[in-house]
């Protein structure tokens, strides 16, 4: 199970950094909790990019990917299949963070569900409003209105980026699919579109 998690975090990883993944890795993958913890080492960038903000997303997009991973993999050897009505279960399970419905694919409900409750840590601040979170071009958009701090901005936009890389059907490892309905998707789901 650990070289599966392993290889998958990296995939994840990769797949949403590219190039600002350089360096990072990870150090140990802790099983003492609900689930799996992806612990990583994630050492400065020698020449950091001052436009595309690559230092803190680099720590953004790691934690969220360490948090879905828990999350998918909670309580067994398995990954769990994602709810399929993902959308109607996170507006009522973080009904601060996502007040309005949802309109996303099932194969994020571990995604958002990591990226709502490190909204929730941090502590959502009144009047903070979610007016749309849905899939656009194969990746994440979320709106938000009223009083967003930058580090649950942060949060949002590191989901955003790794909703290219996250299946939108069963949540594995996955990369933008171009064609004429543009969509995330893994090996398996790819050739199952193809096929269709
Ligand atoms: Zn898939």
């Amino acid at each position: 199970m650990e070289d599966v998690i392993h290889a998958q975090a990296m995939a994840y990883l990769t797949g949403t950094l590219g190039d600002n993944a350089a360096g990072i890795r990870i150090t140990g993958i802790d099983t003492g909790g609900p689930g799996p913890r992806v612990r990583w080492e994630i050492p400065r960038l020698s020449r950091p990019r001052v436009s595309d903000r690559g230092e803190i997303y680099r720590h953004g997009v790691t934690d969220l990917i360490s948090r879905m991973i828990a999350l998918r993999w909670a309580g067994g050897q398995e990954h769990r299949e994602p709810p399929p009505e993902s959308y109607l279960d996170l507006h009522r399970d973080y009904p601060t963070v996502f007040t309005d419905t949802l309109e996303t694919p099932a194969g994020w409900h571990w995604m958002l569900e990591a990226a709502a409750e490190a909204i929730l840590e941090q502590g959502v601040p009144e009047g903070s409003r979610t007016c749309q979170v849905k899939q656009k071009l194969g990746t994440l958009r979320w709106y938000v209105r009223g009083s967003t701090p930058e580090s649950m901005l942060l949060v949002i936009n590191s989901a955003e980026w790794l909703s290219g890389a996250v299946c939108e059907h069963c949540g594995a490892p996955g990369s933008v699919r171009p064609g004429g309905w543009i969509r995330t998707l893994c090996d398996d789901h790819a050739d199952q579109k193809r096929r269709r």
